[in-house]
């Protein structure tokens, strides 16, 4: 009848919200053991001057070593740490952790350039945000000349004016303000004059192609000049074969990050690779 299948509706609906809602709580408890037991770790990708080789700067990406599931790529729990507001000490860690990392290999006589690290747009929806990091850079003592913020067009869904006022405070400071996968947001172009940005990062998925897609060859130029004419610095992502080198150094692109130069590596690993690596013979 309509009335057992109104319970069973009603039911099967209550058994799904609870087994959601269940899970929720599972993953929220689980991350913020994984906070307090350190089960969070951070991997630093290289960012090469194409022109001599060297070393321009280091991206740090988190990772999660979880005790049951093993290791976790940020595109597994980032967007949940967003939702359940956990990416706030979760970004707080990853920031402290960095900047200490990056002094502590300066003080040792390892120099790796500029430190960036990736902001959520649910971070910069803070009010404190830019308090937040600039409290951060003074209890490390770290230069803020060698620090970069990276963060994305996903910005331009939350309270807009609030994230570049925040920004804005950052660069005065002295931080580089990147715009991450750069042409896969929502946004207008209108924002590049709106916002306070250093530097644009090429989106991988139009360097993949490159140079065999003309689209891709067509927008990765004109992201290339157009950064150059707005006085915007330019890397372009996810650098795999020496074609794409050779492309983007031709077009005036010149610093990059990709597999061609090295992947993300774990503290002690990244160390190795900067005492290793040896700079273009020709250039250096
Ligand atoms: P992203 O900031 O655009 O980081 C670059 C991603 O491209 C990294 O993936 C990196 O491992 C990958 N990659 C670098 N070179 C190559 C290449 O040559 N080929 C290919 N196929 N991939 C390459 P990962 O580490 O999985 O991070 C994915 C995204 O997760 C990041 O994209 C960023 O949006 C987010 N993320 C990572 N770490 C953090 C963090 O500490 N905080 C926040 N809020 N987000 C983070
Ligand atoms: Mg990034
Ligand atoms: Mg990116
Ligand atoms: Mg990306």
């Amino acid at each position: 009848s309509a009335k057992d299948a109104g319970r069973c509706g009603y039911a099967f609906y209550r058994e799904e919200l609870t087994s959601v809602a269940f899970e929720r709580v599972l993953l929220e408890s689980s991350m913020r053991h994984g906070l307090d037991r350190q089960e969070f770790v951070l991997n630093y990708q290289p960012q090469i001057d194409m022109r001599t080789g060297k070393i321009h700067g280091v991206e740090v990406l988190v990772r999660w070593e979880h005790p049951d599931m093993g290791l976790l790529g940020p595109m597994k729990f980032i967007p949940a740490a967003e939702e359940l507001g956990l990416i706030i000490p979760l970004g707080e860690w990853i920031l402290r952790t960095a900047l200490s990392r990056a002094k502590a290999w300066c003080e040792q006589g390892h120099h790796c350039g500029v430190i960036s690290v990736n902001a959520s747009a649910v971070e910069l929806q803070q009010r404190n945000y830019a308090d937040r990091v600039i409290a951060v850079l003074d209890e490390i003592g770290f230069d803020p000349k060698f620090f970069e913020l990276e963060v994305t067009e996903g910005l331009f869904l939350g309270e807009f004016e609030l994230a570049a006022k925040s920004l804005r405070r950052l660069q005065d400071y002295g931080v580089a303000i990147a715009i991450d996968d750069f042409g896969t947001g929502y946004s207008s172009l209108s924002y590049l004059k709106r916002l306070p940005i250093d530097r644009l990062k090429i989106d991988r998925s139009f360097v993949q192609d490159i140079p065999g897609d003309e689209n891709d060859v067509a927008i990765t130029r004109a992201v290339i000049s157009m950064a150059a004419s707005l006085q915007l610095k330019v890397t372009a992502e996810g650098v795999e074969t020496e074609v794409q080198r050779d492309f983007l150094l031709g077009e005036g692109c010149d610093i990059a990050q990709g597999y061609l130069f090295a992947r993300p590596m774990p503290e002690q690993e990244f160390l190795f690779w900067l005492e290793n690596h040896t700079p273009l013979a020709d250039n250096s």
